[in-house]
This record gives C-alpha cells, structure tokens and sequence, in this order.
C-alpha cells in the first residue's frame, strides 16, 4: 500500500471528485458512513457519544458521523470549535443538514468549554491532516479538556493536533486518542513511537478514493499488506527439491551465546532453506548438533569464540551475527566472510557493531546486502543519536542510498529502507516480540529467503513480514509477556499458510 503526504492525500480527494462521479459532499457523507460502520461494528455497547467538530472537513465527517449515529438511535451531542472564520462548505451543508433534536453548541471561548459527561465517547473531528500550525487559543483549551478527561477519544482522521507528516513539537495540545480511524491510508506520523499516546489503536478505513490517482501518483513510502507480500511469495510445486532452496550459512554464537546462534538457525530451516548450515565456535558445536538434528555444523577451531572465516562461496547465503561478539579475532574471521562474499549477505547485531567500528568494511559490503539494526545499532552505525523518528528513518534511508545496501530499522512498525529510497513500514508484528531472541529469529528468516533465491528487497519485506505474523500467532497463544522467540520460529508454519488465503 502506498503512503502519501498531506498535499498529496488533498489532491487525491480533489482528483476523485472530478475524475468519479462523486460531489464533495457526497465523498464526505461516503467517508462518515464507513467511519459509522466501524464504529457500530466495534463500539455498538457505548451508546452516548461527545462529537468534538471544527470547522473544516474533519468536523464535515463529525457532522454526518452523528447524523447517521443519531439515526441509528444512538445518543449523540456535538461541539463545534471555532478555530478560524473561514467555514468549508460541506461543513455548512452538514449542520444545516444536523437533525434539530441533537444538541450543538459552538465553543468559541473559555465560558464556552463543556464539562465532560462520564460515560460518554469523545469523537475527535477538530482537525484533520490539514493541520499546517500548532493550535492555540480555544482550540488548544479544548485539546487540553480532552486529554484531562477520562472518556476513551476516537480520533477521526488522526488526531487534532498531530501533523500528519512531520514532526510535531507542541506535545501538550494534540489529541491523546485511544483509537484512531484514519482514512484510505495510515499517515506517516502514526508510524512513530513518539506519537504512539496520540493514535492508539490504529485502523484503517477505505472510502475508495480514486485508483487512477493511487497508481499514478508516485511515493516513496509503503505500507506492507497481506497482499503486497501475497505477491511476493512463491509458493513451492508439487516437483520441486530441496537443491531448489539454496544452501544457507549462519555464522555466530560465542560463549554464553550459543542460543542466539541456535535461534537463527532454527528459523533458517523453519523459512525454508534446502539446506542449513550454522558455524559456530567449539563449544556450540555439540549444542547444534544435539537441538537441531536438520542443521549442519562447522565448528570453529576456537573453543569460546569465532576466529577462523571458511569457504563462503559454496553458501547461497549467509547470515552474520548472532551471538558473535566482538573478539578482536572474530572480527579478522568477519571482516574476511564480507570481504569473500560475491552475494549480498545479512548482517546483524556485533556483525553491526564492528561495521560501526570499522569504516573502511563498507566499501567490502556486497551491493544489497542486508543489515538488521535495531535503533542502537542503527544510532551506533549512523555515529548520531536522533531526537526524532523522522529525522532517523531519512539517515537510515540516506545510509540505504548512499552505501547501496538495504537497511531494515526494526522495532515497532519496522521501516525497510532501500538502495532507491524507497522506505517499506511493516505491518504485523507486537510488543510481545520486545524480548531478547527476536532478532536472532529474524536474521535466519530474511537469510534464509535470500538462499531461496528471493531478491534482497525481497527477502527482507517478506521475511520482516512472516516475522511480525508468526509473533502475531505466538502472541494470541502465549500471550505478549510470555512469548518468547522460539514460539514465534514455532509460528512461522502459519504465517506462511496465511499466504495462500
Ligand atoms: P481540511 O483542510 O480538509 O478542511 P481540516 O478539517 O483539518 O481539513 O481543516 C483544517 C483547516 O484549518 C485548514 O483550512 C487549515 O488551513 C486550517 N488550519 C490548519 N491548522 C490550523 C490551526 N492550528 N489553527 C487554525 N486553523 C488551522
Ligand atoms: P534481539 O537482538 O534481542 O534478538 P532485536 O532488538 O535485535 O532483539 O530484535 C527485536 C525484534 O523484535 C525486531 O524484529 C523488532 O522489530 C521486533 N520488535 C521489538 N519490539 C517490537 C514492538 N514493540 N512491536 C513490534 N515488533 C517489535
Ligand atoms: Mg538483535
């Protein structure tokens, strides 16, 4: 799913309106409609509901919202915040069309602040995406009231206040939503930690703007969804052999570490690689072979940590990293696995921390290749701490760009940057993953697509994906504490399945 900016999404709706047979007026009331159905599908027990309006669009789709909820029997009041003069048009024909029996109130100065009822859902249409300053005067006290209550807020559109995509500074007035609706696409800014307490949940509603506009209109931002990585997978045929699935190499582990090691491996053969291989220094040796009968081992002459490198052309692929440590002799072993690599190979965890440590190993980098970091290592890699979401995920990008590899920015929401700047969020995928293995688990995943001959950038959308699904299955088993990685290896089986529906 692409993603636009703010302009772009206003130019969507205007090329809607004149390339479909639909008015204005009639894509607001379509729009409000779906928000209403989500609504009756998911809140139908909370039966009074506080629509906070302005006086844009965003408070036109509040407007029909309680109009159509009002018919539906439900109990619904309406404040308008004044927040300019300037009055849109569907926003006009709303009221006018508002049946005279809801209450409406204007608030338009401090006297004119509601006391909030308790048991009533607060609906946010203050502002939209067209949000272009932070609020002051009224509208701002109004947010604030908002945020002192108790009442779950249902944010339309996204939350008044947040800038759909930039950075938002004004923290103390911008909606504190429990769920946002947000239409057609997710903003840029829901996709960020630091705005997390002002989306909440978030879901997606399609009001069907104009296809045309969404093929033609270019971006470099995406949404992974289920079909988006439907069409990367192949599924395998009925002759197929395990020559087919490529040959995949793991290389990691150190003393007290074998288990990252071990995880890694496991999820290489749980995503399918033909054959798969773990090299690891002698005191995993044993370990391997004894916990994963399917794995081959190679056992580093060494017995605590890697020092020896190995023939790395017969592998289809090779994923570094897990458990390595930084022994100064495992990074000589390291840096001669990437300088002998002729195929892009993944790198994650202390396989980053010595690039970090080691400039010149970037220009030994296969093209395309692959690197994991969360957002230490990325900060480490980068040699800058960020302040803000934005301002990372453009170095991570401009890394990708400039050093033709692909950087894949875990954490919630993972960002998966690549060489032609394009940036790919995932979609699945929850906090039950936030636990040490995790990681290690998703190095073997997106390595061990790449030995089955997926693309790099395919590899690593898919395999961030799968990842994030079969956490989703772990989780809804386990639950989030108590998940742990081998639950979301254990999982993998129906992530892929879920692929073929
Ligand atoms: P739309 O732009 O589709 O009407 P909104 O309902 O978000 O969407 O309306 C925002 C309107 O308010 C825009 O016309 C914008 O120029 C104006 N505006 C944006 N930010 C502010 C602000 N902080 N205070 C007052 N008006 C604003
Ligand atoms: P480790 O090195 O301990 O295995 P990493 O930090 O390297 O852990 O990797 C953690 C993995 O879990 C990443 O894939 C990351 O995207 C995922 N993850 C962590 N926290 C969350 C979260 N809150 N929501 C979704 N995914 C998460
Ligand atoms: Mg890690």
């Amino acid at each position: 799913m692409k993603l636009f900016t703010t302009q772009q999404i206003r130019d969507w709706d205007a090329f809607t309106i004149a390339n479909e047979p639909i008015d204005s007026i009639d894509l607001m009331e379509r729009a409000a409609s779906r928000l209403t159905d989500w609504y009756y599908e998911n809140c139908e027990r909370y039966n009074d509901i506080t629509f906070f309006c302005g006086i844009g669009n965003n408070g036109g789709d509040g407007l029909v919202m309680a109009r159509l909820l009002h018919l539906m029997n439900f109990k619904v009041k309406c404040y308008i915040v004044h927040f300019s003069d300037k009055i849109s048009e569907d926003f006009k024909q709303n009221l006018s069309r508002l049946p005279k029996n809801i209450q409406c109130y204007d608030i338009k100065e401090e006297n004119d602040l509601p006391t909030i009822e308790e048991d009533t859902v607060i609906v946010d249409c203050i502002f939209g995406s067209g949000l272009s300053r932070p609020p002051k005067g009224i509208t701002q006290q109004t947010i604030i009231e908002i945020n002192k209550s108790n009442n779950p807020v249902i944010a339309i559109d996204i939350a008044s206040g947040l800038y759909a995509d930039h950075y938002s500074t004004h923290f103390q007035t911008i909606v504190e939503a429990d769920i946002t609706l947000t239409l057609e696409v997710p903003k840029l800014a829901m996709l960020f930690p630091e705005n997390d307490k002002n989306v909440g949940e978030l879901n997606i509603i399609p009001i069907e703007l104009s296809k045309k506009f969404k093929e033609e209109t270019p971006s470099n931002y995406f949404f992974t969804t289920h079909k988006n990585v439907q069409q990367i997978y192949r599924p395998r045929k009925r002759f197929d052999h395990k020559g087919k699935f490529g040959n995949l190499l793991i290389v990691g582990g150190s003393k007290g570490m074998i288990g990252a090691v071990q995880l890694a491996t496991k999820a290489g053969l749980r995503a399918g690689a033909g054959k798969t291989t773990a090299l690891v220094p002698a005191c995993g040796y044993e370990i391997i072979q004894a916990t994963i009968p399917e794995a081959m081992c190679i056992s580093d002459p060494s017995r605590n940590h890697i020092v020896a490198s190995t023939l790395v052309s017969k592998y289809s692929a090779i994923g570094i990293g897990p458990g390595i440590g930084q022994h100064e002799q495992t990074q000589k072993a390291v840096r001669s696995i990437i300088e002998d690599a002729e195929k892009p190979i993944v790198l994650d965890a202390d396989a980053l921390n010595m690039l970090s440590k080691n400039e010149e190993w970037w220009s030994l980098l296969p093209k395309n290749s692959i690197l994991t970091p969360h957002v230490g290592e990325f900060e480490r890699l980068a040699g800058i701490q960020f302040i803000n979401s934005f301002d990372r995920l453009e170095a991570a990008s401009k890394m990708a760009q400039d050093c033709e590899v692909i950087v894949v920015l875990k954490g919630a929401n993972t960002a998966i940057c690549l060489p032609n700047g394009q940036i790919h969020f995932n979609s699945t995928g929850n906090a039950g993953l936030a636990k040490g293995g995790s990681g290690d688990a998703l190095l073997g995943i997106i390595s061990s697509l790449l030995a089955q001959k997926y693309k790099p950038y395919e590899a690593a959308i898919l395999g961030v994906y799968l990842h994030g699904k079969a956490g989703d299955y772990a989780s809804a088993e386990k639950g989030f504490e108590s998940m742990v990685a081998s639950d979301v290896i254990e999982n993998l089986g129906k992530a892929f399945f879920e692929l073929l529906k």
